[in-house]
């Protein structure tokens, strides 16, 4: 479980977020929304620690995370930032291995080497293993650093936008793979994501935030709503049900 406890956190003078308070029940994909500079990404990278509240409390799995050792936490829990951080001379095969670090720190034994073919597999990567990462399209590098994220084998899995550069195959991919790792693994996953229909059809929950708050969290279905989706993006919304799946129509 994540609990977030009123929690707030300044930039300069600036708010960004504003006394928010969530529970994350284990086992779940939790999907947040909100237009840009809603506060998405600072709340995931403050649950991640990679940076720091100024007020509230954050626990993972019970324990807050201020009194985790960091080689613990990042056993516990796996973050992937915006944009393909790591750029350097490595292949992908390198950088999947890299997820291994936090157990075998750069020296990896046979069960490591497993989750790194596991996840090059579960990724599709394995005819381009040996490729450079400046060698591959944005979307193929995407998909390596998820898999990297995904041999690093974490109980919980944080995700900042992890749908950018993807066409939709692989968006699709990713999705259902993550929708794996909850059903089949119980992992907990977390994510920023913008489109807002692969967040309803493949979450189990929703946060929506907008100017540093939570304007509605609860089950998909109940935020991916008209009323909602107009006061969170200030434009107007047609949600219509498609195969059972809340699907949101948005142009003009
Ligand atoms: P979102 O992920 O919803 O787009 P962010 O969490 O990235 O929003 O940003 C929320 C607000 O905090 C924005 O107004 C952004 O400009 C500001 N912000 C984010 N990071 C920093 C930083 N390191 N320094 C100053 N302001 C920041």
């Amino acid at each position: 479980m994540v609990n977030i406890m009123n929690v707030s956190k300044k930039y300069n003078d600036k708010t960004v977020l504003d006394d928010i308070s969530v529970d994350i029940q284990k086992g779940t994909i939790t999907s947040f929304i909100g237009p840009n500079g809603a506060g998405k990404s600072t709340l995931i990278s403050l649950v991640s620690r990679l940076i720091a509240e100024d007020d509230g409390q954050i626990k993972v799995g019970g324990e807050n995370i201020k009194e985790v050792k960091s080689e613990e936490l990042a056993k516990k829990l796996s973050i992937l930032k915006q944009s393909n951080a790591i750029n350097m001379k490595l292949t992908v095969r390198e950088l999947v291995s890299f997820g291994r670090f936090p157990y075998s720190k750069g020296r990896l034994k046979s069960d490591d080497w497993a989750k790194v073919e596991e996840a090059i597999d579960y990724m599709e990567l394995r005819d381009m293993q040996h490729k450079y990462l400046d060698e591959l399209s944005g979307g193929q590098r995407q998909r390596a650093h998820i898999a990297m994220v995904i041999a690093q084998d974490t109980e919980y899995i944080l995700l900042d936008e992890p749908l950018n550069n993807l066409d939709m195959r692989h968006s699709v991919q990713i999705m259902k793979t993550l929708r794996k790792l909850v059903d089949e693994l119980g992992k907990t996953i977390l994510l920023v994501i913008h489109d807002i229909n692969f967040a309803s059809c493949y979450s189990d929950n929703i946060i929506a935030l907008k100017d540093g708050r939570i304007v509605k969290q609860g089950r998909a279905c109940d935020v991916i709503d008209e009323c909602v989706l107009k006061e969170i993006y200030d434009m107007e919304f047609n949600v219509q049900n498609i195969n059972d799946q809340r699907i949101c129509i948005y142009f003009d």
